[in-house]
């Protein structure tokens, strides 16, 4: 009935965690901070099919903007503008979330926030060095949403 039903998803979203309903970050479709938007670059964005694209400085571990698909719609593959350009000019807020964050509290700061997309840390105190953050992949507003429906 209703009750179980809306109390089963309610359950879910209590005890499942981003970590559980991420794309990996081995999946994830990311840029480098320092290429050029020319012909070949802007192809594979448009060819990846994704809204919203992290950008990275070094590793995949390090990233520092979001860009959209749609800031992109001005821009002219012959000008070969730097990536750094269009992500300075724009300058999406990043949005942050720890491994363990439960998918009922990531609702909530998908609500509140203007950003669908966040990018899922943990802290990495494996082996002899300092801890340092380790970037797992993303999570969507979407996948969420899938975790709903598919608890219904
Ligand atoms: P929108 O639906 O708003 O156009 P989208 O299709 O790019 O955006 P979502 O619908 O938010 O993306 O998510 C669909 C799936 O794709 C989710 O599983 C999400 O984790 C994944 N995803 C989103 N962005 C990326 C990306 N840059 N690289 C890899 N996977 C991504
Ligand atoms: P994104 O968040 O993927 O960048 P967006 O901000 O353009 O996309 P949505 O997040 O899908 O749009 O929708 C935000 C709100 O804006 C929704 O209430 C939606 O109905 C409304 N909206 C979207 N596109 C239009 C449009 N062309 N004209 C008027 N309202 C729109």
């Amino acid at each position: 009935n209703e009750f179980v039903k809306e109390e089963f998803s309610r359950g879910a979203l209590r005890t499942k965690t981003v970590e559980d309903i991420l794309t990996p970050v081995r999946d994830c479709f990311m840029l480098n901070s320092d290429v050029v938007l020319d012909f070949n670059t802007m192809s594979e964005i448009m060819q990846s099919g994704y809204t919203r694209i992290p950008v990275y400085t070094e590793d995949k571990s390090n990233i520092v903007d979001i860009l959209h698909m749609k800031d992109l719609t001005m821009v002219d593959p012959e000008d070969c503008t730097p990536l750094s350009t269009i992500t300075k000019f724009y300058n999406h807020p990043l949005h942050f979330v720890f491994n363990d964050t439960k998918l009922d509290a990531m609702l909530e700061e998908f609500k509140k926030g203007k950003s669908h997309l966040a990018i899922v840390q943990k802290v990495n105190n494996e082996g002899e060095g300092d801890p340092f953050y380790e970037v797992l992949g993303l999570v969507t507003l979407e996948d969420v949403i899938q975790e709903i429906i598919k608890s219904e």
